[in-house]
Order: C-alpha cells, then structure tokens, then sequence
C-alpha cells in the first residue's frame, strides 16, 4: 500500500493552501489537520463529480476521452446528489468538491445539483471547471454566488468558441472567484489501447501523475483514481473494478472508510496502461475536431 503521507495527507494539504479562494486561519490548519491524522480519517484533496458527458468542444486528444463518447448522456441530478451524500456522509473533510462534465454548464439540472450540494458542512469549497463556451445563466450564477466557498476555473485553450473574457467579466458582477488555467499545449494521453506495461512500471507512472492526487473521479457511483479511468471504464475499454471505489455498496461506516482509505493509497492504476502521461509529449491543446 502506497504511503497515506504521500498519496493523501501531503495532497491534501496542498490543495487546502492553494486551491482555496481568501485566507487560511490557524483554526481551519489545525481542524484540517486534525481530520487527517485522527484513526480512520477519511479526508481528501479533491473530488471530481461528472454530472455529463456531454462537451461544447470537441478537443483531439482530450484526456477525459469526451469526444469517444458516441452517445453522451446527462446523468440525473437525484443520482449525482445520492453518490455525493453517501459519500460525504462517511467523510470527514473534502477540501474541494469540483463539478465537471464534459461541459457543466451545459448540463440542464446544473440549478438543482448546486441547491443540493449547498449545506454539505465537510466540503471546504465547491468549484466549477469550465471552457467557458456558455455563460450560465442569471439563475445559476445567482446560486453559485450564494454557496459559501465556491470558485469557478476557466480551462482556456484559445479555441475561438471559448468567451474567456466574458466569463470572467461575469463572475466578477456576481463577486464569485474565477480563476483561469491557460494551456497552449498539454500532454498527450495517446489512444486508448492497452500497452501492456508491467505492475511496478503502473506503479511507477500512477504515483508521478498529478491527476492520480487531484483528480480522483466520481461517475456513476464509482469513484475512480482518476478522470481517465473513470471514462476508459465508463466507456467499456478497460475493466475499472481495480480502479475504483463503489459508493453505492451498502457496508457499515466502518467498512466505508476502511476501503475508502485503501482505495486512496492504491500502488498502481490499470488506468496509466492506456495513457501516455508519463512520456510527456506535448500537444497543441484544445484542437478542434471536425
Ligand atoms: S491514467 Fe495514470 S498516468 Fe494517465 S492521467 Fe490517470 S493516473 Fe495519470
């Protein structure tokens, strides 16, 4: 089992200094802390909740694979929020809970999954990916605005459908923090076939990747070590279960955390076999397929 310092407490952490908008009291390090070293702490850095596969931008080589999706789906709002409460009902502190698709403000129960993630007293704060294609509307931004730590970040590309500007305009009418991630060029993920690395090679890329710290995915019920593994699953290209964790099962508080935790100290992911991070091949980002 990979080491609970390196895989979880450091990560954690992190993203509680940098990833959380205004400033940190002493009291919140030390609750922080608290929750991570205290017996069977279930505490994490990050969760991404997919709420659909349905993207405004077609992006080669995306790493979230949304383009492979032939039939894209919208996965109900009462499930989303069903997966989130039972997950958080067996945790003690997440410091970011990202909501993310494919595109989240295309996604038509944006309004209710935001009411319904509002009182959830564990998550430090609620952040929003975007491409920043669609302005949400007054409505949503309204209830964005009122959740009580929340950021919004721009994913900007440079792709001309992409209102960057706009977006950010926006926010700062409705006080919400939005920071934007300009990436002119990422790293390829290459196809989506199995290159047959051995464990230890796994082992050796899953621990050295940034998305296997930050990007632990929510899809479906199923959390998984990272986005890529959650979509590779989701779409029937590699078997997820060693992968994964199930919320859904119905086991004890106790039988939670004890695979919860285990799950976040995995050694290796099956997902880095059909992904080329490691090779670190940069890309053009965000090129548009036809
Ligand atoms: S599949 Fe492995 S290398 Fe690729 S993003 Fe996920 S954790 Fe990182």
């Amino acid at each position: 089992m990979a080491s609970y310092f390196k895989r979880v407490f450091k990560p954690t952490y992190r993203e509680y200094l940098y990833a959380i908008p205004g400033k940190k009291s002493i009291g919140g390090c030390f609750k922080l802390l608290w929750n991570l070293i205290k017996p069977n702490a279930v505490t994490y850095p990050d969760v991404v909740v997919v709420l659909t596969t349905h993207c405004s931008l077609r992006c080669a080589k995306c790493n979230n694979l949304m383009p492979c999706y032939k039939e894209p789906y919208h996965i109900p709002a009462e499930e989303v929020l069903n997966d989130i409460r039972t997950l958080l009902s067996h945790t003690d502190l997440c410091v970011k809970l990202e909501l993310l698709g494919g595109e989240p403000f295309i996604y038509p129960e944006i309004d209710k999954v935001i009411d319904g993630v509002r009182d959830f007293k564990n998550v430090m704060c609620v952040a929003f990916t975007t491409n920043a294609t669609v302005i949400p509307s007054d409505e949503t931004l309204k209830k964005i605005a009122a959740l009580s730590n929340k950021k919004i970040v721009i994913s900007d590309y440079g792709v001309k459908t992409q209102k960057v500007e706009e977006f950010m305009k926006v926010c700062k009418e409705y006080g919400i923090p939005c920071g934007r991630s300009i990436s002119r060029y990422w790293a390829d993920p290459g196809n989506t076939e199995c290159r047959n690395k051995s464990i230890e090679q796994l082992g050796i890329e899953y621990n050295k990747c940034y998305s296997s710290r930050y990007c632990r995915t929510m899809l479906n019920g199923r959390v998984y070590a990272c986005a890529r593994a959650a979509s590779l699953a989701d779409l029937g290209l590699m078997d997820g279960s060693h992968d994964s964790f199930n919320v859904r099962e119905k086991v004890s508080d106790r039988e939670f955390r004890k695979g919860f935790r285990k799950f976040l100290t995995l050694d290796y992911a099956d997902a880095c076999n059909y992904c080329d991070h490691f090779l670190n091949i940069h890309i053009p980002a965000g090129e548009q397929l036809p």
